[in-house]
């Protein structure tokens, strides 16, 4: 067992935080507020090759694991720049056409995933099926060679930025005749396929969009993969990067509320001549908040180490975990960040209430705590499904 990054993930982990740093959470948060996309930042790590380094080097990628992409995911987090797209595009977009589409759309579409100048988001959620999946409503019909696909999506990431969005849908299995999932690439801007933006309080240039889908005339080639058997293996591929990925997000968020609170408190003095970070009453939270980001970091190793040594089920467990204790710990950092820096924390000059929509928000989704704890109660404690 080691604990080390390789010398190359160790350069990978330095280099993105040297990106992140150059950019900062006031880049983030004025790009956010401007409404506006952080664009440079991912061209320029889309030209440094980090948004593709999950991505086989045939392919323009680096050839790496989700590893490497959680590095990038953290470290990038970690400079106050949690790119909510990285979890959509590279990990879970790229994961499910490397692994299930095919060589066609591998070509087409990866090199572009590679170098960041395409992004393809991810829509699964519906607002009458929620967390139950199994309820999906979106329906892809045979038309001609091709398809027509209706529905509805809500709390889409990122489809104003994004040339394609992999929709999940269900259609009709003619040999069992029951209802199947199956994915479509669909351009942003195919006919029958309008978009609105949703209010959410949370600070980001990453935008979520309720989809309308209205007989939505697709090519034969839109259907991800070879037949419509790749729809559920591609549909679970997604699953481990997504979750792995978006934990390293907030661990890497987490590491930077506790590093700003830190600073903070080891200089600020309102008794004498003693830090209010000598005050147990503030040095004991951040110390647990701090405990709880490196727990959460350790399940992100594993879970990525499992899920790159090709052991999905036990990676799936991992993270799971990985999800549920990272989501918890951002919001825990955060939370005692601003609490700790007193009415500065508020501000948005000190740059830690600027995430506690999105800490908040990572409680929720991709996939909700309870929904998790669902996961670990009937599949490793063998508890009984209430629903
Ligand atoms: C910022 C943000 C970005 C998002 N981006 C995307 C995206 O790009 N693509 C996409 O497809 N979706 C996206 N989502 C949607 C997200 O995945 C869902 O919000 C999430 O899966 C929960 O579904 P829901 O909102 O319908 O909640 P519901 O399913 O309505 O659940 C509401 C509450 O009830 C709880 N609950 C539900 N069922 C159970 C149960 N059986 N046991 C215990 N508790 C239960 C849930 O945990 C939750 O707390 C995004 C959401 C947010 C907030």
């Amino acid at each position: 067992m080691t604990f080390d990054l390789t010398p190359e993930q160790d350069q990978l982990r330095d280099a993105v935080r040297a990106l992140g740093r150059r950019y900062g959470h006031g880049y983030f948060v004025e790009k956010a507020k401007a409404g506006e996309h952080t664009t440079e930042l991912w061209a320029e790590a889309g030209r440094l090759g980090y948004l593709g380094v999950n991505i086989p080097t045939e392919y323009g990628g680096g050839g790496g694991g989700i590893t490497e992409l959680a590095i990038v995911c953290e470290e990038l987090a970690a400079a106050g720049c949690p790119l909510l797209l990285l979890v959509v595009s590279p990990a879970i977009a790229a994961t499910v056409l490397n692994r299930h589409g095919t060589e066609e759309q591998r070509k087409r579409h990866l090199p572009g995933l590679a170098d960041g100048s395409q992004k393809i988001v991810f829509a699964i959620t519906e607002p009458e099926a929620g967390s139950n999946f199994h309820r999906l409503g979106t329906v892809a019909r045979r038309d001609g060679d091709g398809w027509l696909l209706s529905g509805r999506k809500c709390y889409i990431s990122g489809v104003d930025e994004a040339g394609h969005v992999l929709v999940v849908a269900r259609t009709e299995d003619s040999s069992t005749g029951k209802l199947k999932p199956a994915l479509f690439l669909v351009p942003t801007d195919a006919a029958g396929l309008t978009r609105s933006k949703l209010d959410m309080e949370i600070v980001s240039p990453e935008n979520q969009f309720l989809l309308y889908l209205d007989d939505v005339r697709l090519p034969a080639d839109a259907l991800l993969g070879e037949s419509l058997d790749a729809g559920l293996p591609a549909l679970f591929a997604g699953l481990n990067p997504e979750r792995i990925t978006v934990a390293a997000m907030g661990a890497g968020t987490g590491r930077y509320a506790i590093e700003r609170a830190s600073e903070y408190t080891a200089t600020r003095k309102v008794w004498g001549g003693r830090s209010i970070g000598s005050h147990q009453g503030v040095s004991h939270p951040l110390a647990h908040a701090a405990v709880q980001v490196e727990l959460a970091r350790l399940m992100i190793q594993k879970a990525a180490t499992l899920y790159d040594a090709g052991r999905d089920l036990e990676a799936g467990v991992a993270g799971n975990m990985a999800k549920y204790a990272a989501g918890e710990a951002a919001a825990l950092a955060v939370d005692t960040a601003v609490q700790v820096l007193g009415g500065a924390g508020m501000t948005t000059e000190y740059g830690v209430a600027t995430l506690l929509g999105a800490v908040r928000a990572g409680r929720i989704a991709p996939v909700s705590r309870e929904m998790i704890l669902n996961f670990v109660a009937q599949h490793v404690l063998g508890q009984d499904k209430s629903y």
